[in-house]
């Protein structure tokens, strides 16, 4: 994906469209800042106490309570949360946490993931030594979830095995399970007992798994709901049983980040503690998300409505039902080398086709870009 941009960038002719980036763009392509964000840059700066000192090797404790009742609720009574470097950080850290765990015990370790998934995941756990399996998810006929292959893939993992779930807006595909889908893998990961391991890199809720008193670790992330990829703002939470146990479990992942990064950076969770704590800037940073996603959706729209009205071969209805910053278009490698070789227009072989870099100005070269590309 860095390399595709690399030539986009590289790329002088005006009528380029990169159609790969996994960062929000405006109405005119632009990055955007969130209002909301932006306010509270203002109010952090007019602190007169504001400072760069470091934060303690857990992170900012009050960001971390906010990020953890936003994601699990305020039913859960013990909780370890500690602050990553983005939902990558939060990955890894996690993934070096279970590696220590399972150390301890002669049973190896298997980590699914799902087939496809974000391009790092595999990697990410790899890199701790761990080994990663896949199951499927994905029915690339009909362009939706498998909701059988997913359950029958899962149900045959050993038990204690860990499954790595994208709490929403599934990378790359936008296919989710439904809420009574994800009712039946809370009941089947009980009854297996099985870790659940819950990239929320767009803020899913996993409400579900938490009534169902399944074992699960949540790595969330910051990047995209708040608009600060490059602050690398995250947080990993492991819900325990007691509180001497989440106690525990925060000894452990501190000593890992001691190790790696000694503190986590500072000024994002200084904003995003102001924003989730003033109830104000919190309703205006809902309104910003919701500004995110009305423009993916409107895109989307209007990329299937293009496309029929051109009359372009196929079933693209599938887009409209996908969510989330990507769309699994079902272009093949072959039309995605001719859209970027000869269009300028540039996605990844895979197909996925990043719904944000559409606008309402490229939308008709684009979609008479795929028209000829799926006609030749
Ligand atoms: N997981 C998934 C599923 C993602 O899509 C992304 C971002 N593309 C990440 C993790 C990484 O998030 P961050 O930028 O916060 O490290």
């Amino acid at each position: 994906m860095f390399a595709l941009v690399t030539r986009f960038n590289a790329d002088s002719d005006p009528i380029k469209v990169n159609l790969a980036p996994g960062t929000y763009k405006d109405p005119e392509g632009k990055p955007w800042v969130l209002p909301a964000l932006q306010k509270a840059a203002e109010i952090l700066l007019d602190t007169p106490t504001y400072n760069h000192e470091y934060l303690g090797i857990q992170g900012h404790l009050e960001f971390l309570r906010l990020a953890a009742q936003l994601t699990l609720g305020s039913s859960v009574s013990a909780v370890a949360s500690l602050q990553t470097v983005g939902g990558t950080g939060a990955c890894h850290i996690g993934a070096v946490f279970l590696k220590k765990l399972y150390d301890h015990t002669n049973k190896p370790l298997q980590v699914f993931i799902s087939d496809p998934s974000w391009e790092n995941h595999h990697a990410v756990f790899q890199h701790v030594g761990l080994q990663t399996r896949t199951y499927s998810m994905y029915d690339t006929q009909t362009k939706e979830l498998d909701f059988v292959a997913m359950k029958a893939t899962i149900s045959a993992a050993l038990e204690g095995s860990v499954i790595v779930l994208h709490a929403c807006a599934h990378n790359p595909t936008g296919c989710d399970p439904s809420p009574e889908q994800w009712d039946e893998l809370a009941l089947l990961f009980k009854e297996r007992e099985l870790i659940a391991f819950f990239d929320s890199a767009y803020q899913g809720s996993i409400e579900t798994f938490l009534r169902g008193d399944v074992q699960l670790l949540v790595a969330q992330s910051f990047s995209k709901n708040a608009g600060m990829y490059g602050e690398r703002l995250g947080a990993l939470h492991v819900p325990c049983p007691t509180s001497r146990a989440a106690d525990h479990v925060v000894d452990i992942l501190k000593a890992i980040t001691r190790r790696e990064i000694s503190t986590p950076p500072r000024f994002a969770a200084d904003l995003m503690t102001i924003v989730m704590s003033n109830p104000e800037l919190f309703q205006e940073w809902t309104e910003d998300i919701r500004t995110m996603s009305n423009r993916l959706s409107d895109m989307r729209k209007e990329l299937v409505e293009t496309l029929r009205r051109l009359g372009t071969p196929g079933d693209w209805t599938h887009i409209t039902k996908q969510r989330g910053m990507f769309s699994f278009t079902g272009l093949t490698a072959a039309q995605t080398r001719y859209l970027t070789d000869r269009c300028h227009i540039y996605l990844p072989p895979s197909g996925r086709l990043s719904v944000t870099g559409l606008t309402r100005l490229n939308m008709g070269y684009v979609t008479k870009s795929i028209d000829f590309a799926v006609r030749n």
